[in-house]
C-alpha cells in the first residue's frame, strides 16, 4: 500500500515536494504509519518565500472589508467541517476526540477575532497639533511573515498566526511541526476554499534546517515561533541578529497555589484536568501544585482520583486522555520520572509501567503523582511535558509567591482559594503574564492577547489581540497641512509653539 505523501502548499497549489528527506508521520496510539511528510529542498523553502513575497504586491491593495470577508468564510468553513479536522488532529496526536475539537475550536475563535481586522487596524488622529497642521497615524502590513509551530496543538497555534497576519495584508510562510502535519495541511486547504488568493499562504514541511534558513532569508520580515525553550532562544538570537521582528512563545512550569480555604473538590478536579489532560502536553498544563498549609491534606484525595484516571485511544470516551506524542518523548518523560524518584521525591502514583492492552504499541504513560518535591529536583527543573504532576508544601502564600517568582518559567499560573484579599496580593505580586483565580488553565480568549513572561516568551509584542496586530503591522505617522493662501514668506528657523 502507497503511504500518503503530505504536499506542501507552493505558488497556490498543493504539490510533491521533490525532498528526499521524509519522515513518518505515526499515529501515536498505534505506531501505523499515516502519512510521509518531507522535508522541503532549500529551493522549495526560497520558491515559498519567492512566491509570498510577489503576492504582497496586490494582497496589501485589497480592502481591509475584503480582506475579512475571507476570514468570516474561513471561520464558517472552519466550524463546517470541525469534526473532520478534530478526527484527523486526534489520529496524529493521540488527543481525545473531545480534547481535538477543542484544540480546533481555539484556533476558530482567533479567525474570529480576525474577521474584527478593520476595526483592529484603525490608526489614530489629533486635529490642530499646530495651526492648520493635523497628526494622523495608519497601520500597515509588514510584507512576508513566517510562523514556525510545535505539534501539541497542531490547529490553535497556526490559527494563532497566518489568518490574523494575513488579515493584516501580510503574506505567509508557516512551517508547521514535522510530527503532525496533516491537521496545518487540511486548514491550508479550507483557506484556499474560503477564497484566499494564490500565494497568500505557503506552507513547507521540514525541520531545523529549513526554519534556520527561513530566519535568515533576506525577504522574511517577522517571525512567529511556538515551542521548546532551547530552541526559542536560537530563533530569537538568529531572527534577531539577522533584522527580523521576532516573538518567541517557550516553554514552561506552571503552578497552582492552593490555599487551605479552598474547597476541596474543585481543586481535585481542575488539578486533575490541568495537569493530565492532553497527557500534559499543553504549555498551560499545571504541573505543580503549591499546597498552602493544610491544603497538604488534599493528597490522599489527590491520589485517589489519579488512581481513577486512565489513557486511552482518541475515540475512547472513557479515556481520560491519550498517548504522548512519540516514543522519544515517552523515553524522556520516564527517565524524569526516574530521576525524580533517585532524587528524593515521593511518587504517591506512578505511571511509569501502565499498559493498554488493546495498543500495546502506544507511547503510553500512566498518571504520575509526585510528593515531597524541592526546587531543586530535576522534575522541578525541567518542564515535563506529560501527564506528571507534582506537589510542594509551603507554610504561607507569601512563600508560595516567592517560590513561584523564582522560577525562570512565567506563562501561567493560579491560585484556588476563597479569600478575595488572597487572590488579590497574587495577582498583584506574581510574576507570571497569565493568572487564573480559581481558574485552573488562564489561557486569555483572542481578543486579549497571549501573554506569556519570562524565560516562556521572547519578544516585546505578544500573541494575538491588540498585539498580535501591533506585531504583524507597521505604525506610519502623518503630519499634513493643507494651504488656502500662497506663503507670504519663508521662515528658516525652527518653530516653537510657547503657549
Ligand atoms: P520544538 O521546539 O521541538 O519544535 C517547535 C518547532 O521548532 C517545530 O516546528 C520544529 O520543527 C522546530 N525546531 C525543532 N528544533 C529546531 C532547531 N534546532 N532549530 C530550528 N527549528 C527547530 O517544540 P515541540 O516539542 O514541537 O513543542 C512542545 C514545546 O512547545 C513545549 O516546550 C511547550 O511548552 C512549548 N509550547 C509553548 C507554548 C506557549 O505559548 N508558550 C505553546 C505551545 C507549546
Amino acid at each position: 500500500m502507497t503511504v500518503r505523501q503530505i504536499p506542501l502548499l507552493l505558488e497556490g497549489s498543493f504539490q510533491n515536494s521533490s525532498s528526499t528527506v521524509r519522515q513518518p508521520v505515526r499515529n501515536p496510539a498505534t505506531q501505523a504509519v499515516l502519512a510521509e511528510v518531507p522535508f522541503a529542498t532549500a529551493a522549495e523553502v526560497d520558491r515559498a518565500v519567492a512566491a509570498a513575497k510577489e503576492a504582497f504586491q496586490s494582497w496589501r491593495e485589497v480592502p481591509a472589508p475584503a480582506r475579512a470577508r475571507i476570514m468570516l468564510t474561513y471561520q464558517h468553513l472552519l466550524k463546517k467541517h470541525h469534526d473532520e479536522i478534530a478526527e484527523i488532529l486526534a489520529q496524529e496526536t493521540g488527543k481525545t476526540f473531545a480534547d481535538a475539537k477543542g484544540d480546533v475550536w481555539r484556533g476558530i475563535e482567533v479567525v474570529e477575532h480576525a474577521c474584527n481586522i478593520s476595526s483592529l487596524m484603525m490608526g489614530e488622529t489629533v486635529e490642530n497639533v499646530a495651526g492648520g497642521i493635523d497628526t494622523y497615524s495608519m497601520i500597515q502590513p509588514l510584507g512576508v511573515c513566517v510562523g514556525i509551530t510545535p505539534f501539541n496543538f497542531p490547529a490553535m497555534i497556526p490559527l494563532w498566526m497566518f489568518p490574523l497576519a494575513i488579515a493584516c495584508g501580510n503574506t505567509f510562510v508557516l512551517k508547521p511541526s514535522e510530527q503532525d502535519p496533516m491537521t496545518p495541511i487540511r486548514l491550508a486547504e479550507l483557506f484556499l476554499e474560503a477564497g484566499a488568493p494564490k500565494n497568500v499562504l505557503q506552507v513547507v514541511h521540514g525541520g531545523q534546517d529549513q526554519v534556520n534558513q527561513l530566519l535568515k532569508h533576506p525577504d522574511v520580515h517577522a517571525i512567529s515561533f511556538v515551542g521548546s525553550a532551547p530552541v526559542a532562544e536560537h530563533i530569537y538570537k538568529t531572527g534577531t541578529q539577522h533584522l527580523k521582528r521576532v516573538q518567541c512563545f517557550a516553554g514552561a512550569k506552571n503552578h497552582m497555589i492552593v490555599m487551605p480555604d479552598a474547597q476541596p473538590q474543585q481543586v481535585i478536579n481542575n488539578l486533575i484536568g490541568a495537569s493530565c489532560g492532553a497527557a500534559g502536553q499543553r504549555c498551560m498544563a499545571i504541573s505543580v501544585a503549591v499546597l498552602v498549609g493544610e491544603a497538604k491534606n488534599l493528597i490522599p484525595g489527590l491520589a485517589e482520583s489519579f488512581k481513577s484516571l486512565r489513557p486511552g485511544i482518541w475515540n475512547d470516551a472513557g479515556a481520560a486522555y491519550g498517548p504522548v506524542i512519540s516514543a522519544r518523548a515517552k523515553a524522556r518523560i520516564l527517565d524524569l520520572i526516574r530521576q525524580g524518584k533517585e532524587e528524593g521525591a515521593k511518587c504517591e502514583f506512578d505511571g511509569s509501567l501502565i499498559t493498554v492492552p488493546e495498543y500495546p504499541e502506544g507511547n503510553w504513560i500512566g498518571p504520575t503523582l509526585f510528593t515531597g518535591v524541592k526546587p531543586d529536583m530535576t522534575i522541578y527543573r525541567e518542564e515535563i511535558f506529560g501527564p506528571v504532576l507534582l506537589t510542594i508544601e509551603v507554610d504561607t502564600l507569601e512563600e508560595g509567591i516567592a517560590l513561584i517568582n523564582a522560577n525562570p518559567y512565567g506563562n501561567g499560573c493560579s491560585i484556588f482559594t476563597a479569600s478575595g484579599a488572597a487572590a488579590r496580593k497574587f495577582q498583584h505580586e506574581i510574576e507570571v503574564g497569565q493568572v487564573g483565580i480559581n481558574v485552573p488553565i488562564p489561557v486569555p480568549l483572542p481578543f486579549f492577547s497571549f501573554t506569556g513572561w519570562k524565560k516562556s516568551f521572547l519578544g516585546d509584542l505578544h500573541a494575538y489581540g491588540k498585539q498580535g496586530v501591533r506585531f504583524y503591522t507597521e505604525t506610519k505617522t502623518i503630519t499634513a497641512r493643507w494651504f488656502d493662501e500662497d506663503i507670504a514668506h519663508a521662515a528658516p528657523n525652527m518653530t516653537i509653539q510657547l503657549k
